[in-house]
Order: structure tokens, then C-alpha cells, then sequence
């Protein structure tokens, strides 16, 4: 499919050569290009245009506000659609959590989650505290603070000598683990190397820990055992250092609950939020807190933090409009639903592919992983470029799914299957066929 051939020379440049075709429109779960080629949308994006594409109450609730304003400065002016966001946000989340920092999207909210963080040490005479423990593999975005405590070396590495990179503990991939121990007993060994890091690491030097409750483009949706999750809070909670919950590409409903933090009633101190939140309409992400901890940063002098773009009303009202469709049309539940549908056909081919080692994840935050050997877990090898070739494979198809070689200490190839929420059971199944077309 090289239609780019006879397409002019290009000014822009953005992670490599390679050419895609040009995007013509896009409703629903399909995108066209200008030839008229329908692409199905397996991976909303990249986990970001969970209500599907153009959607008309969305649209117009922009346009609404274009013919209003779309910009006042935030040192100039607050606006209605941002009062009114942060409401409904703050009403959304555990108890407390009831402070919202607009961003315009997952690196900024990971950017401002951090910085609050350290602020609140200051302000609240701890001083020493300063480093967060993050996971491998884990991404946490592209800024230099974002980098410092994203788990992945091909990320990381040209930049090591900018970077304060933090301390970081093994995610926890339970499923590659070969031991008599249940799930449940290896959720909790993986939360105890916290701990030992914490020590390690002199408690008093440890402001936080960042972690992605379901994974998503370091480790391919990885969901721990349960046990995990509480005791990662317990932990914090004995060294009173803050729990951050990356959840810009869980949050937002994907995994079939707003927070997947829901899901194990875990109430972090920082969430972050962003790609679903405005679902591919403007760039809007959040940092949320609970007042307990930001009533302290401003009494010391302000949160020492903005972005020029942050809040703005245009981005807003689209974050809005986007919340009304999720819980209007019950696309939580649409996505539970779906996404358990979808698991299961996903975990079907597991009998015809001898190379699919695991299907994993929640709600629509789903993925597989291609391994040589299913019982040893050993991943393909790194020549093969297997992540590589199969959403080739698919994109011919079209149908486009999102795939990495990243996982614990080794490397693998995983697929992330992320369709939007309003995915029905026909959508499911010509990914499936398209999927199996590819796989074959
Ligand atoms: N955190 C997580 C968990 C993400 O998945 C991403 C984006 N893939 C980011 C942060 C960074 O978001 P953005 O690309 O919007 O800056």
C-alpha cells in the first residue's frame, strides 16, 4: 500500500521517513484516506478516541464555543467550561480527590503530577524527599521529567546525560513468572521490592511512586493480581510517600470504570489523566489532588507550574461534551461489555495460533503477545521485527492495531486491541476477521 510514492516531497518530519497515507475523514470506528481506503480503528489512535470520531454532539458543542472564545489566558481569566469540567471530574473521583490542574495532554500531566508532588514536600517541610520510584517497563511521556521515570530504554537512552533518571522497580508481569506461587502470592512479591527499593533508597529521600494500575504501551495492558494494588497503598502509606496513578491511556472509561483505579478501590494521591478525556477533539489532559495536599502548595507561595495552553475553553467544552457521550450512552458499560466479547475471541485464537502466548487487560485496554515458545514464555526473535510485521500485515487489511517489543527485563512483541468504546459486536468481528487474515 505505498500510495506516498507519487506524493511530493514533505516539509514535516515526525518520527522517522515512513510515509502514511493522508488522512481524508473519519466517523465512528473508520478513518478514510484520500483515496478512499476505509481503515477500522483497533486501536482508537493511540488509546485516545474512545467515542469514536466526528461525533456530532461533540462537534457542535465546539463550535458553540468557538463562536464564544477559545482562549482567555488563565492568569487573565478562568471560563465556565473549565469551572464546570473540573466539577464533574472532581465528582468522578475516589473521595478527596477533588482538585483539578488542566494540561493539554499526558506528558504535561505527568510533568505537573511530579512537580505538584515535589512542591508539596517543600511546602510541608520535607525537603529531603525528592525521588519517584517508577516501574520497567513503563511510559510515562516524553518530556525530561516525564523520561525520568518512564521505564524504557529506547525512550530514555540518547538522553541519559539530561536526565536525573530515577530509581525504578520491575513492573509486575506475573504471567512470565514460572514458580509454584499463585497469582495473588506474586502480586505481593512484586509490591515487596517496593518496599525493599524505599529502603534502599533511605525512606526519607522518597517523595513518590509512579505506576500505571492497567499498562498500556510499555507492557501491553498488564493487569496485576489484585493483591498488588492494595498492597502497593499500604506501602506508601506506611512510608507516607504519594501514590501517582498514570491514567492517560486507562482513565477516562476505557477499562470500564472511569479510573481503573475503581476497579480495586485503590485511592491514589495524584491521578493523571489525558488521551480519552478529550478523546482526539483538543488536547486536554489533568492532574488531579485531593485540597489536603494542594491547600499546602498554595499557601507556600503557589504551584510554580503552567502551561500557556492549559484549560483553555475551546478544549474544554470539547472534554465536556465528551464526558456527557460517556455517561450518557453508557460507554463504560459499552466497553465492559465489549471488551470482555472481544478478550474472549482474542483468547480463542490462542488455539489456533501457537505463537500467541497471552491475551491480557480490561474493558477495551486489551492486548496480545506473540512468543516462540508458549510454555517458556520466550519471546520471538529480536530479527524477526514481529511487532512490526503483523500491523503491517493488518494495516493492508484495514484494520490498524498498536504494537511494541518492550516487557519485564526482556523483550517481546505485544499488541495493544483498543477499539473505541462505542465498538459494537460487528465491529468485533470483522477485527477478528481482518486479525486472523493477518496472523495467517
Ligand atoms: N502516560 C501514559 C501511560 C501514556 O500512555 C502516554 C502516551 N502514550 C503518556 C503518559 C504521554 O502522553 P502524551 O503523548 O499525550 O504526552
Amino acid at each position: 500500500m505505498d500510495q506516498t510514492a507519487d506524493r511530493p516531497p514533505s516539509n514535516l518530519f515526525y518520527q522517522s521517513r515512513a510515509r502514511r497515507p493522508l488522512l481524508d475523514r473519519a466517523e465512528g470506528v473508520y478513518l478514510w484516506d484520500v483515496d478512499g481506503n476505509r481503515y477500522l480503528d483497533g486501536s482508537s489512535g493511540a488509546m485516545v478516541s474512545n467515542i469514536g470520531h466526528s461525533n456530532p454532539r461533540v462537534l457542535a458543542a465546539m463550535r458553540d464555543q468557538m463562536d464564544k472564545a477559545t482562549f482567555g489566558y488563565r492568569l487573565h481569566f478562568e471560563n465556565a467550561p473549565a469551572e464546570t469540567l473540573a466539577r464533574r471530574v472532581a465528582g468522578l473521583m475516589p473521595d478527596g480527590l477533588d482538585r483539578v490542574f488542566f494540561v493539554s495532554g499526558g506528558s504535561e500531566a505527568v510533568e505537573s503530577g511530579l512537580k505538584f508532588a515535589r512542591q508539596w514536600a517543600v511546602a510541608t517541610g520535607q525537603e529531603s524527599r525528592w525521588k519517584v520510584i517508577s516501574r520497567y517497563p513503563s511510559y510515562h511521556g516524553s518530556t525530561l521529567g516525564a523520561l525520568a521515570v518512564t521505564g524504557m530504554a529506547l525512550m530514555t537512552a540518547p538522553f541519559s546525560p539530561m536526565l536525573r533518571e530515577m530509581p525504578r522497580i520491575p513492573a509486575p508481569t506475573c504471567y512470565l513468572d514460572r514458580d509454584p506461587l499463585s497469582m495473588d502470592e506474586r502480586g505481593l512479591r512484586y509490591a515487596e521490592m517496593l518496599r525493599q527499593e524505599i529502603l534502599r533508597q533511605g525512606p526519607e529521600t522518597v517523595l513518590g511512586f509512579i505506576m500505571e494500575p492497567v499498562g498500556g504501551a510499555s507492557t501491553g495492558a498488564l493487569v496485576a493480581p489484585d493483591s498488588y494494588y492494595a498492597r502497593i497503598r499500604e506501602i506508601c502509606d506506611e512510608f507516607g510517600i504519594l501514590l501517582i496513578y498514570d491514567e492517560v491511556m486507562s482513565g477516562a472509561g476505557r477499562t470500564g470504570k472511569f479510573l481503573a483505579a475503581e476497579h480495586w478501590g485503590i485511592r491514589p494521591d495524584i491521578v493523571v489523566v489525558s488521551k480519552g478525556f478529550a478523546a482526539g477533539y483538543a488536547p486536554l489532559g489533568a492532574m488531579i489532588a485531593g485540597r489536603a495536599l494542594v491547600e499546602p502548595v498554595l499557601d507556600h507561595g503557589g504551584f510554580i507550574h503552567g502551561y500557556t495552553y492549559a484549560g483553555n475553553p475551546l478544549a474544554c467544552a470539547a472534554g465536556l461534551a465528551v464526558l456527557d457521550e460517556i455517561l450518557e450512552r453508557d460507554l463504560m458499560g459499552n466497553a465492559a461489555r465489549i471488551g470482555d466479547h472481544l478478550k474472549a475471541e482474542l483468547t480463542g485464537l490462542m488455539a489456533r495460533y501457537p505463537f500467541i502466548g497471552d491475551v491480557r487487560g480490561k474493558g477495551l485496554l486489551l492486548a496480545f503477545e506473540l512468543v516462540s515458545d508458549r510454555e517458556t514464555m520466550a519471546p520471538l526473535p529480536v530479527g524477526d521485527n514481529a511487532y512490526i510485521r503483523l500491523v503491517e500485515h493488518a494495516y493492508e487489511r484495514g484494520l490498524i492495531i498498536y504494537s511494541r517489543r518492550t516487557r519485564g527485563g526482556r523483550e517481546g512483541d505485544h499488541f495493544l486491541v483498543c477499539p473505541p468504546m462505542i465498538a459494537t459486536e460487528d465491529h468485533v468481528d470483522e477485527i477478528m476477521d481482518k486479525l486472523t487474515a493477518s496472523l495467517d
